[in-house]
């Protein structure tokens, strides 16, 4: 029961995508004392985020409905929602389709503006649209400042700022990077629209971004070649069914080196496919336990990880949905795209358009085409070729390593040494309850990160499966946890240390 005239807890949250929005949903759900939400989005649309924001219904969501929900504890949410909503008749009852991202950005909103509706008078949501670029922290809480002017006073501030676009490739000659015909955001859907169909398209990575990438060009009617290239030419996976199986693995003794992790994997994967399954549902039957493996493996195994498996995992884990694996094949039987292996190294305008020089070497080449007016070199047994675009995308993943994405925010965060980047460069540095470790490593009790910007202690925080639960706990934690308030805090920055259950990678 609230107490009568308390002050109300003020927690500001940046950024209102999936992870922002379910952390409001949920704060708005469990806190029994007065608090004020606060939550800033910088696009018109709350609630929607970089993945549900997408104008195209040929992007599907990646996992399947019955996997969806925004609650832990009620797994079947989406799936109601779903049916209520399917006006057509289109959605299986089964929950094993895969549908659209916009649908799931409609969900998304509506779960929050029921649980608005829903909450008791003491819990107050305030939803701001503005771009967030500085932060202050002092003894009566965080003072947020936003492009236009204002200011938002907190107790709290939980950063759900999502992702950031790629970061531009090393190589690019000056200009390159300012260039119109290069597109440094591939999720700037305005610019992609407005690429001549007849244009040759280069596009830097083979993975998820690439294949949105190439389904909006085939869908807006582009006629010109695709090339994509990445360092090993990797496409993710399709998903197959998959069916219950018990991984191997025991709780109690985590490996501790990667190549133990893989053997165990292996070893899973044969005794599926004795039982006459496919290596899905042994790779699937690991997930509730890749945040414990990746907090057992020592620094340098995580190190590993990220320089060897990081690619071979990302296509085995996130896997697309059947149609988009058949559309995706389709166009590099009928020679629409070329899907080539080889390391990006050098980009250079043109008068019409940009040429990419890309080096392959031997063990790069198998499945490799090339036309033979593209080959500038043969280098020993590997080939040097370039590619002349009319543009160039940059799908090459999220940009995770913060001491080099130029945001206001996160520049506001960083020089004034109230944050820091992970050791790995996967984010920020933060605790496993969220808090973000400051330059000296202390762990904040104002400051919080949500969502994949807060994965170096799990490895996995990317996909709703594993952000749902995060939220929920999160939102526990915001709601009832000692925060420094206003009349008990002692001027200078609150701080502890990070102590037992809090993770510091590196
Ligand atoms: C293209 C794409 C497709 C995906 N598809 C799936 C899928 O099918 N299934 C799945 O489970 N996962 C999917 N994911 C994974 C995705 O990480 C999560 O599902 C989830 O959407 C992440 O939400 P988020 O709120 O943390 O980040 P985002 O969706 O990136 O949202 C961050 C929000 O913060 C806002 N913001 C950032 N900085 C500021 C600022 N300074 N001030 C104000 N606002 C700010 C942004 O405008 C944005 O709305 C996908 C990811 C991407 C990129």
């Amino acid at each position: 029961m609230p107490i009568p005239h308390m002050p109300a807890r003020r927690i500001a949250i940046v950024g209102a995508g999936f992870t922002g929005s379910m952390l409001a949903a949920h704060l708005l759900r469990c806190a029994d004392t007065p608090t004020s939400i606060t939550l800033i989005e910088r696009a018109p649309t709350p609630g929607v985020g970089l993945a549900y924001s997408t104008p195209s219904s040929a992007h599907l969501l990646n996992v399947r409905a019955y996997n969806m929900s925004a609650f832990p504890d009620d797994p079947k949410h989406f799936l109601r929602w779903l049916w209520a909503h399917d006006e057509d008749s289109t959605v299986p009852p089964s929950g094993h389709a895969f549908v659209s991202r916009a649908v799931y950005g409609a969900y998304v909103r509506d779960v929050l503006a029921q649980a608005e509706a829903a909450a008791p008078p003491h819990v107050t949501l305030r939803i701001l649209q503005g771009e967030a670029v500085r932060v202050a922290e002092g003894g009566d809480g965080v003072r947020l400042r936003l492009s236009n002017g204002m200011a938002v006073a907190a107790d709290a501030l939980a950063l759900c700022v999502g992702h950031f676009p790629p970061a531009p490739p090393a190589v690019a000659a000056e200009g390159v990077a300012d260039s119109p015909r290069f597109i440094g955001d591939p999720w700037d859907h305005a610019a992609v629209a407005a690429i001549d169909p007849e244009a040759t398209v280069l596009v830097l990575g083979t993975g998820l971004t690439m294949v949105d990438t190439v389904l909006t060009l085939e869908n807006q009617g582009h006629r010109g070649r695709i090339v994509a290239v990445s360092r090993r030419g990797l496409l993710p996976h399709r998903h197959e069914e998959t069916r219950p199986f018990k991984s191997f693995l025991c709780p109690d003794v985590m490996p501790r080196t990667v190549l133990d992790v893989l053997i165990a994997l292996k070893a899973d994967v044969r005794r599926a496919a004795a039982e006459g399954l496919d290596w899905r549902s042994a790779f699937d039957a690991l997930r509730p336990y890749h945040h414990r493996i990746w907090q057992f493996l020592p620094p340098e195994e995580r190190r590993r990880f990220l320089r060897h498996a990081r690619p071979f995992w990302e296509i085995h884990r996130h896997r697309v949905a059947p149609e988009v694996a058949w559309r995706i094949d389709a166009a590099r039987r009928k020679g629409r795209l070329e899907v080539r292996a080889g390391r990006l190294r050098a980009l250079d305008l043109t008068d019409d358009g940009i040429e990419a020089l890309v080096e392959a070497p031997p063990s790069r080449l198998r499945g490799l085409t090339v036309a033979p007016e593209e080959i500038v070199a043969v280098q020993g047994r590997g080939l040097a070729w370039r590619v002349r675009a009319g543009a160039v995308i940059n799908a090459a993943g999220p940009a995770c390593d913060y001491s080099r994405v130029r945001h206001p925010l996160v520049r506001s965060l960083l020089d004034q040494g109230l944050a820091r980047p992970d050791a790995l460069r996967l984010g920020l540095d933060v605790t496993e309850d969220g808090a973000v470790i400051d330059a000296r490593g202390s762990a904040s009790e104002r400051l919080f990160a949500f969502g994949p910007v807060a994965k170096a202690p799990f490895w996995e925080m990317t996909a709703v499966p594993e952000l749902r639960s995060q939220c929920a706990r999160a939102a526990q934690r915001l709601a009832q946890a000692p925060l420094p308030t206003r009349s008990l805090t002692a001027p200078g920055r609150p701080r502890r240390s990070p102590g037992a259950g809090s993770a510091r990678v590196g």
